[in-house]
């Protein structure tokens, strides 16, 4: 379309374009149909205590298997759901199912850890949050520390009316919420002030950069030092080399999660583990 890239032409760039939308568009009316037609599935990653390996807690990723278009990932999926509402409902599956798989686990006698799950800003707009939480922890009877609510930064870069009242009513009822991919929004340290989280996320990109780069080093230090001044935990994503670990537990970071531990794992096999509890080195 520029100069930069003289051999795409103006009518393959708009046909690039047509064909995005409608693929899109597909996308949005699969979706529709991917909760009654039973597609989704949360997934597990395992968060460790970095001294011992240990498994302390998980994150819930949502996963979909369209039987025809295949697997398709929740980064191109999540933004056409919030695009068209559907996160409404699709977030209220998310709700429930850790919920229910949590209760499924203990009445498996397994012991339970901490499940944490992701929260789009559409979801508070659209208002239902702290109702499908209290509805949901209710339903399963679920103790709401079990619970972690991670939102990432970018829901602070709109106005929503409902979001300072909706958190403060979450932090009531008991549930942690967690602040993810910390460091890659606007403004930062601002939210920190206004809101109260219990945990910090520090974002994959940070981690990817920490061995040959002495600024990254820095930041992840600085962010471990506020979360420390304001009480949260830090957790540290992404990570992927033994080298990285020793440098953020070295930092101060006691928590992380990565691909070095474990990728995202469907529920039997992160069922597995936890009744074996696990070490992962
Ligand atoms: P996130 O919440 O920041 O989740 C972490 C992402 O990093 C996950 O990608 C995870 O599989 C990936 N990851 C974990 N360890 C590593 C690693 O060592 N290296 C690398 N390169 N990646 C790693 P995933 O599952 O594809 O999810 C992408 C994003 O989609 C999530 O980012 C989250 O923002 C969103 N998402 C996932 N599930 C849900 C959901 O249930 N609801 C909402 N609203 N958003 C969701
Ligand atoms: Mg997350
Ligand atoms: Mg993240
Ligand atoms: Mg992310």
């Amino acid at each position: 379309i520029s100069q930069h890239n003289p051999t795409l032409t103006w009518t393959q760039y708009t046909k690039t374009l047509e064909q995005q939308t409608r693929r899109n568009v597909d996308i949005t009316m699969k979706l529709r149909h991917a909760i009654a037609a039973d597609q989704l599935a949360l997934y597990y990653q395992p968060q460790v205590d970095l001294a011992s390996g240990r498994i302390v807690s998980t994150e819930a990723l949502l996963r979909w298997h369209h039987p025809q278009a295949g697997f398709i990932p929740p980064d191109q999926f999540i933004p056409l759901a919030e695009q068209s509402q559907l996160i409404g409902p699709i977030g209220d599956w998310v709700i429930r199912q850790a919920c229910r798989d949590l209760r499924a686990w203990h009445d498996a006698g397994i012991p339970v850890t901490p499940v944490s799950i992701n929260l789009s800003l559409i979801q508070f707009q659209l208002g239902s949050v702290p109702n499908s939480v209290h509805k949901a922890l209710s339903d399963y009877d679920i103790a709401p520390e079990l619970l972690t609510l991670e939102i990432t930064e970018s829901v602070f870069e709109q106005h929503c009316q409902a979001l300072q009242h909706d958190l403060e009513a979450l932090g009531t009822m008991g549930v942690r919420l967690s602040l993810d991919d910390f460091g890659t929004g606007y403004s930062s340290l601002g939210h920190l002030k206004d809101y109260f989280f219990d945990e910090i996320k520090i974002d994959k990109s940070f981690i990817s950069q920490l061995d040959d780069n002495p600024y990254p080093q820095a930041i992840v230090k600085a962010v471990i030092v506020i979360a420390e001044a304001i009480g949260a935990d830090v957790v540290a994503e992404g990570l992927e080399l033994t080298s990285q670990i020793a440098i953020v537990r070295q930092l101060g970071c006691s928590k992380g999660q990565g691909y070095h531990y474990s990728r995202p794992i469907p529920e039997p096999r992160w069922r597995q583990l936890l009744m074996e509890q696990t070490s992962l080195g």
